[in-house]
């Protein structure tokens, strides 16, 4: 969908206040007490009764809207750049778009749909060949660790750890210079608080299938995972090999990072898993470019929303 099609659909409050009930009810509206799926749709208090036990919800309970002020249209605007931009934007920018007095709820909102988009990916398991590597992102210095005297030649800056997999099948019948070619399908990217196996392992095991085969270096972070996979192939890989041997994962590495440079200072460890959401999310979609809108606009509606914030 572009900017004029957006704009001619969505008009108004009213006209992204009417999608938004039309698709909660296609997704199916469910009691939070009793769990009954039939309701009345009460049109003067604007909410939904339940048939069975009487309990209300608003038009916004239990989806990613539940308990926000802002309008109906500030969301399908932030749902609509964020599914048709191909970068990203801040929400100091978004703020001043709109035209709206504080930053903070448009930042929340911005936050609350990149972790929707995290839990849309997190369903789907890696298969094939993947590739497996960590990288490390570049992350403001929280206030307790400002007090500690900063260790020498790591400035004000800290990194954050990720594990980064891509699904990177090797295609049939072609070779380079360079050796075979992959073809590239989905990414994840985990923040991680450590590389110990004991982390590493069990998330690998969450996110790929058992019948898949890796290939990542010879870390000993990665020794366990021939345990849980069909094969492990780590290998001992130089620095300037790192691009021949892992393609797709330090290519993906290499534009998150470019991305998060440049639209965002400052990136606080704790919201960097969102960041890499939306990055992963877009990527990972990038051949349904024409129904990225219904479908965020779906998912932000089915999930209830779990992002929490420190400061409030
Ligand atoms: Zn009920």
């Amino acid at each position: 969908m572009n900017l004029l099609n957006f704009v001619s659909e969505f008009p108004d409050e009213s006209s992204c206040r009417n999608k938004f009930k039309e698709y909660r009810e296609r997704v199916g509206v469910v009691c939070p007490v009793c769990g009954h799926k039939e309701h009345y749709w009460k049109g003067d208090k604007a909410c939904y009764e339940c048939k069975h036990c009487g309990k209300r919800q608003s038009l916004r309970a239990n989806t990613v809207m539940h308990g926000s002020q802002l309008p109906f249209r500030y969301w399908f605007i932030a749902i609509h750049l964020l599914t048709s931009t191909k970068k990203s934007f801040s929400a100091a920018e978004l703020q001043r778009q709109l035209g709206h007095k504080r930053y903070e709820p448009i930042w929340y909102m911005l936050h609350k749909l990149r972790g929707i988009m995290g839990k849309g990916d997190e369903q789907y398991a890696l298969s094939g060949v993947i590739e497996l590597d960590e990288g490390f992102f570049s992350t403001e210095t929280n206030n307790d660790e400002k007090q500690k005297p900063l260790k020498r030649g790591r400035g004000s800056q800290k990194k954050s750890k990720v594990l980064v997999m891509a699904e990177s099948q090797p295609l049939e019948g072609q070779t380079t210079k360079k050796g075979k070619p992959r073809g590239v399908r989905h990414i994840k990217m985990i923040v991680i608080n450590d590389l110990r196996a004991e982390t590493i392992t069990p998330l690998v095991e969450e996110n790929v299938f058992k019948e898949s085969i890796i290939d990542s270096d010879n870390s000993t972070s990665y020794v366990k995972l021939k345990d849980i996979v069909k094969e492990h192939n780590p290998q001992v890989i130089p620095k300037n090999e790192v691009g021949r041997i892992l393609p797709w994962v330090h290519i993906a590495i290499s534009n998150a990072k470019r991305l998060l440079l440049d639209i965002y200072h400052d990136i606080k460890p704790e919201y960097l898993q969102n960041y890499l959401n939306e990055f992963c999310y877009k990527f990972n979609r990038r051949y349904y470019e024409e129904s990225l809108f219904d479908r965020l606009l779906i998912a932000a509606i089915t999930y209830k929303n779990q992002f929490r914030c420190n400061n409030g």
